[in-house]
């Protein structure tokens, strides 16, 4: 069985999310954005196989530095974040928060490449906008996606940021996110979590 947890962390609120499988004890982390040491007293027990980043801005990788200390995984991340990533800790400075730059190499993804857990398997898509390599994991036989700052409920991703593009994030939700099935769960960067059908039918920003 795979469980899901949701870790709401850091000035930002943003959720941290821990897939576990029960059978194998194997767990991966979405997103260690803050508060390392309650993410890592959660993932105890377990054995962290990867971690995966939907993108690279501060809120989402804030923790990584002392989770990628403790469990020496690899990181995924896709390669036009790369410079994101590179920059994380000056993009936290510039909203006055301190963050310790990650010192690691991230592993590149592409669009419709597969990730595991133990016997599940999540398909990554490749949905940029709110940052240029912005990835939403989406695990069909389980009926949810990790949609990361992307869509969220009842509004979309900002993209007032660097490398942010409003039509191209609005392209990127309809192409990947809206064409999944309507009760699929949208399991969000920040806030609560909802399905396709609800933001198809009501998003304001979607119509
Ligand atoms: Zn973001
Ligand atoms: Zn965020």
């Amino acid at each position: 069985m795979l469980s899901i947890q949701a870790l709401t962390v850091g000035p930002l609120q943003e959720n941290c999310y821990l897939l576990t499988d029960t059978q194998t004890q194997k767990a991966v982390l979405v997103d260690p954005g803050d508060e390392a040491e309650r993410i890592i007293a959660a993932v105890n027990g377990f054995s962290l196989t990867a971690v995966w980043l939907t993108h690279a801005h501060f809120d989402h990788v804030g923790a990584l530095s002392a989770v990628h200390r403790h469990f020496p995984v690899p990181v995924y991340l896709h390669p036009d974040d790369r410079e994101l990533f590179a920059h994380a800790a000056q993009s936290a400075a510039f909203f006055g928060l301190v963050l310790e730059q990650p010192d690691l190499e991230p592993t590149p993804l592409t669009h419709g490449q597969t990730l595991t857990l133990g016997e599940h398997e999540a398909t990554c898509l490749f949905t940029p906008g709110h940052a240029p390599g912005h990835m939403a994991f989406y695990l069909p036989e389980h009926g949810f996606v990790l949609a990361g700052d992307a869509l969220f409920q009842g509004s979309v991703g900002r993209t007032d940021l660097p490398g942010g593009d409003h039509a191209q994030l609005l392209a990127s939700i309809r192409r990947e996110l809206l064409t999944l099935p309507d009760e699929t769960r949208v399991l969000p960067g920040h806030g609560p979590e909802t399905t396709v059908g609800t933001e198809r039918r009501a998003n304001p920003f979607l119509r």
